[in-house]
């Protein structure tokens, strides 16, 4: 976390301009502790020689599918994506997919499967016929819970996206979707390269409701070229009017120097910092108004969705995908640069898809670099874990793990905390230290203060915006 050395005069304990300048810097967005970028090449430290063994001690699974490729670059993606348009390339990746499917087969045995998560890049790129030959392929190795009663998620990019493909996800038991809407704004769009009209996004939304899909979330983004807090308004204003159940605000951070794509955007229209602030709060107030319940992190929900219900009832939980209602102990992740977890720790495969591609023909597997929790590693992921879903610590609970006194083992992480104790930010009495109202936005820095990697060096450089 940044320091803080003083508090804002007005506004002390109110989301304000002064406390995201203060508070909003860059910062891990825990998907998982460590983070994925101390993850160490297999067999070398800290860096399980085989951690897949765990999985055969879990209860559940989740299992992840990356799908990288996309017809055209956006320029603002950061993601592990292949622009292609020569379709037999990604045939030829569902066959590896399945391959390495078949590598788990006697390390998971029957374990059931209650989340099912098709990521990229871009999912809905696959044809429906793919789309079928990779479930039921799946369906062949894992043991897939009847649709219904678990978590099947895809993420769409509405410009590939059509009703019949919708009505192919929800026969094959996909009850989420997620749409990468970014911003309504025209010229907004021709500056990030993905021009998308709100025509096909309504349609798609009235075809996915009809079709039976419980939960359907749109990704917006703040701090794009040419936005404003008034455009941002204004694409807000008409999001509502489509009132997906879940939204997600996104930061951009712009990294030309380390993201290629982001070159071809003109520097000269980005939005300054301050803008970028009084576009976020414009946003902010826009959901607020129209009762969407903020979540974490950069997430929101209507009050029917499930998920805004678990928050309320301190059951949200959260894991690479973002908050989750059916945490797995246990996560496989397909596909190029896709990371899995067990019990013991990490690991994680090659992110080029020409190396995952010959790993996979080579050895069935390409996992490449991992992580072996150590007891304090399980210790601060269980509190990092708390503190980002359920915004609080239960200091006895902790004292029990950590086998002593909370203070006394936390004394330096409740000394970096003290901006935000100062700010009203964070409170604690005997029982538990906890996020307020206003704190909670910034449960990222609350966690990362607990973060032992984070404070054993002074690299903060590579993590995005906390809002
Ligand atoms: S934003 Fe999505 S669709 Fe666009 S290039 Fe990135 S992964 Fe592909």
């Amino acid at each position: 976390m940044a320091p803080v050395d003083a508090c804002p005069q007005d506004g002390a304990g109110a989301l304000s301009v002064e406390m995201l300048s203060r508070f909003a810097g860059p910062c891990p967005r825990y998907t998982s502790y460590p983070t994925a970028d101390r993850f160490l090449p297999l067999e070398a430290g800290n860096s399980p020689a085989e951690p897949w063994r765990a999985l055969r001690g879990s209860t559940s699974l989740s299992l992840y599918v990356h799908i990288p490729f996309c017809r055209s670059l956006c320029y603002f993606c950061a993601c592990n994506k292949v622009i292609t348009q020569q379709y037999g390339l990604v045939s030829s990746y569902i066959d590896r997919l399945l391959e390495e499917a078949h590598w788990y087969r006697d390390k998971v045995a029957d374990l059931p499967v209650i989340q099912l998560h098709l990521g990229g890049g871009t999912p809905t790129f696959l044809t429906d016929a793919d789309l079928r030959r990779l479930v039921s392929g799946l369906a062949e190795v894992f043991n897939l819970h009847p649709p219904g009663q678990v978590e099947y998620s895809v993420e769409a990019d509405p410009r590939t996206l059509d009703p019949e493909t919708l009505e192919t996800l929800r026969e094959l038991g996909f009850n989420r979707l997620s749409m990468g809407v970014q911003d309504f704004d025209p010229r907004v769009q021709q500056a990030i390269n993905r021009v998308c009209d709100e025509r096909s996004v309504a349609n798609l939304t009235q075809a996915a409701r009809a079709c039976g899909f419980g939960s359907i979330s749109y990704d917006l983004v703040y701090g794009l070229p040419h936005q404003s807090a008034d455009t941002m308004r204004a694409t807000v204003k008409k999001v509502l009017q489509l009132a997906p159940d879940r939204i997600a605000l996104y930061h951009y951070a712009h990294l030309p120097a380390r993201f290629k794509a982001q070159r071809l955007i003109d520097s000269d229209a980005m939005p300054s910092a301050q803008e970028k602030i009084t576009m976020q709060l414009a946003a902010l107030e826009e959901l607020g108004a129209a009762g969407y319940q903020f979540l974490g992190m950069d997430h929101f929900a209507l009050p029917h969705d499930e998920l805004a219900l678990a928050a309320r009832e301190g059951r949200l939980r959260r894991n690479f995908q973002g908050y989750t209602l059916m945490p797995a102990d246990a996560l496989i992740g397909l596909g190029a640069s896709a990371i899995s977890y067990s019990a013991d720790g990490y690991w994680q495969n090659h992110h080029r898809l020409k190396d995952y591609v010959e790993r996979i023909r080579a050895c069935g597997s390409a996992a490449y670099r991992g992580w072996t929790l150590s007891e304090d590693d399980r210790l601060r992921q269980h509190l990092v874990m708390e503190l980002m879903c359920r915004m609080r610590l239960d200091k006895s609970d902790l004292a029990d793990r950590a086998g002593g006194p909370f203070e006394k083992r936390f004394a330096e992480e409740l000394r970096r905390l003290q901006p935000m104790f100062d700010c009203g930010l964070l409170r604690q009495d005997a029982d538990s230290l906890y996020l307020t109202e206003e704190g909670r936005w910034f449960a990222r820095n609350a966690a990362s203060a607990f973060d032992s990697y984070l404070h054993s060096e002074a690299d903060t450089g590579r993590y995005s915006r906390v809002l």
